[in-house]
């Protein structure tokens, strides 16, 4: 009846107790009122058998568990027997069981007590021991150990269920603090704000006597945050060994977090100032702060009673030094962010280009000093102003459809720009799609080309200059040394050479200023109007009387390869012969004396060729394609300059008529140049 009685009263007590410690307080009493016992203790295990809660009662009192004592006896002594063997134990005479630990003091009063032990066994997982003593020998028997092991299987699921409740309460309660501490990081930048926090929230989850943060700077690790020692208040940057001598140099090498039972009894360890105070520090736990799998520093944790910490709490240190590592994360992109931000700033505010930046629609979002100063606008004005309505409209059709642009497209287009006070501005527009972030914006960079506009008109009155005023004189001397020519005796040794060389260095002015009109023309575009039926060859002839004089006076062989079945070509005659002359010329200048020359003219059916081939320097690739625009000299020592026109105007000239020119050259092998004529 006794026995009923006390399984009745336990399903309907302890069913509804989720307080763990009341649980087993109450398991307790019950226990030792009903079995007759003076003395009783529980042990709880967790899933991995560690004792995580006692309750001890002495003569109806119950103390606070000291968890270390409590670990003892089941480690070293019967309970861990129970929990081992999974049955109860009767012991008449704890003196002479061997498996009792005995205490100094019992071995002092020399007086042997009994005691019962039963395991609690939940779901085939023994969750934790009871143990009744009495101090008379013999007290208990085998129907006491009955009634307490019937007992403890109902005690089994309200234990199980206060534990969940337990473990779950401890969640909420980790989840809670860990929210609260991710709130005022996301609110704040400045991780000396969010420190303190983590510490104190650390305190609400698992207790501790010191709790400490440290993060490298300058390669020292300086404490940033403290709770607990009040006279913890290090500012100067101390120096870890990265190595297996100190607790933290473990952490920050392993990138690990370290728990420790009793660092007393970490032989030898270095009692650096890794642990000021550290005669007061038993368990400690070491996290460190990981930013990107580097460690940053570490945040520990300790308590003045050895064995505290567990897995658990390792699990929970962890999660907060992450927490903390996240604040210096987020600190240091923010002032990433910020140098970056100011570098471009400058770079786009210093730019002597006018730069504006519009969004997909073409919208202003920005506009740089020069460009304000460039288009006469304020920032202000320039803010949300349409990009269409800075173009003058006849520029709107150069527009590229910038709303299609995909990011890294560029587009470059020439355009007038209006002014704010009137008047239009000449500019080539490079604009580029560049995404900020995942925010996609357009840079329009402007080139001012008044200049460049100012310098054509230049060229232009220079061109008109040179038609009017020297190509009439320069006609009016190669007339009259023509009329010259021919009043003079045929063998005056003294007269006859030097008008030849007058008349040769005349019709070569004339044709320098006749290939600048020409380029002038070619390059509007203009087409070739006056042209006649010739065949190549007379042209030739032509061409190479020009040179002769000089081409002997380098002691050079000339030789035309004739094919006198060449069809007629429609051309302009006086240019062409010209783009021959210059070949030729070429070829005779850039080759050192006593080279040889030839030129071949060959049908090829659709169109003719001309070769002129000479031994002398030859042309670097990289120049190669160089040499036929204007201007382009290619620089060689103790070489005659020239102007760089002549090939300009041969490609001109050529291409007008429908027609190639290029060279084949290898350096040192000579050169030759090659031209298409259409037939
Ligand atoms: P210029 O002769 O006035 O410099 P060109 O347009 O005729 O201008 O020639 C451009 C450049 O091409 C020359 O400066 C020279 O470097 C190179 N070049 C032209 N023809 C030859 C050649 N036959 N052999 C070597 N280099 C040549």
């Amino acid at each position: 009846s006794a026995a009923l009685e006390l399984l009745y009263e336990i399903s309907r007590e302890f069913a509804s107790q989720l307080d763990l410690d009341a649980l087993l307080a109450q398991i307790l009493e019950l226990n030792i009122d009903k079995i007759g016992a003076e003395f009783g203790s529980i042990l709880i295990l967790d899933d991995r058998g560690k004792v995580v809660e006692g309750a001890l009662n002495r003569e109806g009192e119950y103390r606070d568990h000291t968890l270390h004592q409590l670990a003892e006896t089941f480690d070293k002594g019967l309970a861990g027997w129970v929990v081992r063997n999974r049955e109860p134990a009767l012991v008449g005479n704890t003196l002479e069981d061997e498996r009792w630990l005995k205490r100094e003091y019992e071995l002092a009063q020399d007086i042997g007590k009994s005691a019962i032990l039963v395991p609690i066994i939940e779901h085939d997982r023994v969750v934790g021991v009871i143990t009744l003593i009495h101090s008379e020998e013999n007290h208990f028997t085998e129907d006491d150990v009955d009634l307490l092991q019937a007992f403890a299987d109902q005690a089994g699921l309200a234990i199980q269920n206060a534990l969940f409740f337990k473990a779950e309460q401890g969640r909420r309660q980790f989840a809670s603090t860990l929210q609260e501490i991710a709130k005022s990081i996301n609110s704040s930048l400045d991780p000396s704000q969010v420190f303190p926090l983590v510490l104190d929230q650390l305190s609400r989850v698992i207790e501790y006597d010191s709790a400490r943060i440290f993060v490298y700077e300058d390669d020292l690790l300086r404490l940033v945050a403290a709770n607990g020692f009040d006279d913890d208040e290090v500012t100067e940057g101390i120096t870890i060994p990265d190595d297996e001598e100190s607790l933290m140099g473990q952490v920050l090498y392993r990138k690990r977090p370290l728990v420790i039972d009793d660092v007393q009894e970490v032989s030898g360890w270095v009692m650096s100032e890794d642990l000021k105070r550290s005669d007061e520090v038993r368990a400690w736990i070491g996290a460190p702060l990981l930013v990107r799998d580097q460690a940053v520093g570490l945040l520990t944790v300790s308590s003045s009673n050895p064995f505290t910490y567990g897995f658990l709490e390792v699990q929970v240190v962890d999660a907060f030094a992450n927490q903390a590592a996240t604040a210096v994360a987020n600190a240091q992109l923010f002032s990433e962010t910020q140098s970056a931000r100011k570098r471009f700033t400058a770079l786009f505010e210093d730019s002597i280009d006018p730069i504006l930046i519009t969004d997909l629609d073409g919208r202003l979002t920005d506009a740089n000093v020069s460009a304000q100063n460039y288009l006469g606008h304020d920032a202000l004005s320039l803010k949300d102003a349409q990009i269409e309505d800075l173009h003058h409209e006849s520029s709107n059709e150069n527009l590229p459809k910038f709303s299609e642009m995909e990011p890294g497209d560029a587009h470059s287009y020439v355009a007038n720009l209006l002014h704010q006070a009137g008047g239009e501005l000449p500019v080539e527009v490079h604009v580029k799609r560049m995404d900020v972030g995942d925010q996609p914006v357009l840079q329009w960079i402007m080139r001012d080309m008044s200049e460049r506009q100012a310098l054509d008109q230049l060229r232009a009155d220079l061109t008109s200059m040179i038609f009017h005023d020297l190509r009439s004189p320069l006609g009016n001397i190669i007339s009259s040394l023509e009329v010259m020519k021919t009043s003079i005796e045929e063998d005056d040794e003294l007269l006859a050479p030097v008008i030849s060389v007058a008349q040769r260095s005349s019709r070569r002015l004339s044709r320098l200023i006749d290939s600048l009109l020409d380029i002038g023309l070619l390059e509007k575009g203009k087409a070739v109007l006056f042209k006649t039926f010739i065949p190549l060859y007379v042209l030739l002839g032509e061409a190479v009387e020009e040179v002769i004089p000089t081409a002997e006076a380098k002691g050079h062989t000339l030789s035309i390869e004739d094919e006198k079945e060449i069809p007629k070509l429609e051309i302009d005659v006086d240019m062409i012969r010209r783009v021959l002359i210059n070949l030729v010329e070429n070829a005779v200048k850039f080759t050192p004396s006593g080279g040889k020359i030839s030129i071949a003219i060959e049908d090829l059916g659709d169109r003719v060729q001309v070769r002129v081939k000479d031994t002398g320097a030859g042309i670097d690739a990289a120049d190669q394609p160089r040499i036929f625009d204007k201007f382009a000299r290619v620089e060689r020592k103790g070489r005659t300059k020239g102007l760089g026109l002549g090939l300009a105007f041969c490609r001109l000239a050529i291409e007008a008529h429908g027609g190639e020119i290029w060279v084949e050259s290898e350096p040192d092998h000579g050169s030759t140049f090659f031209f298409t004529l259409p037939v």
